[in-house]
């Protein structure tokens, strides 16, 4: 387990790695241009909960669900953002997953349909990596992110590890794997 403390410098360094790759990172992102696929989502439950479609319960359950991904990484803009309210670790877990597609598996603007899936699970192996060697517990999270992508494990490879390496390198970790 790491303390507070050194969780603060792991999250600083992450952030200090990206602007050394030319990103500005915002932590704490209201991330306003998602407000309309909220809207959007909020007006399609009402739409099914009109025509029976979706029970009351279903839509209590779903109308307040999150819209916006916990952070994005934007080539053009050269900005990397983590979504408000995330928490240390979850900072953590994000500038890691970002900085995956900084570094090496694609982001907003190098969006490819094929490739999606792919990258999400490639950036989700390195951030449980990262994570663990942060001391952060993530195992859960990542677990269901990963299933969500339709995969039944992490993606061990050697990019994933070098990516893992080059991150952990940059704030002064090392990889162990058992
Ligand atoms: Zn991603």
């Amino acid at each position: 387990m790491s303390t507070k403390q050194e969780r603060i410098e792991y999250r600083d360094r992450l952030v200090q790695f990206a602007n050394d790759l030319g990103f500005d990172v915002e932590l704490d992102s209201p991330m306003p241009d998602y407000d309309e696929k909220r809207e959007q989502w909020k007006v399609a439950l009402r739409k099914a909960l009109d025509s029976g479609e979706l029970s009351q319960k279903d839509f209590d359950e779903h109308i307040d669900d999150e819209q916006r991904p916990a952070g994005d990484c934007n080539y053009l803009e050269s900005r990397i953002r983590v979504r408000e309210g995330k928490g240390l670790n979850g900072q953590i877990a994000t500038l890691a997953h970002e900085l995956c597609h900084a570094l090496a598996f694609g982001g907003i603007s190098l969006f490819s349909m094929l490739g999606s899936s792919y990258n999400e699970l490639a950036c989700e192996s390195v951030t449980e990596l990262v994570c663990r060697a942060c001391g952060v517990d993530r195992t859960a999270k990542t677990s269901n992110r990963i299933l969500d992508y339709g995969f039944g494990a992490y993606l061990i490879s050697p990019a994933t590890v070098l990516v893992t390496e080059i991150i952990l390198d940059n704030i002064g970790l090392k990889l162990e794997i058992e």
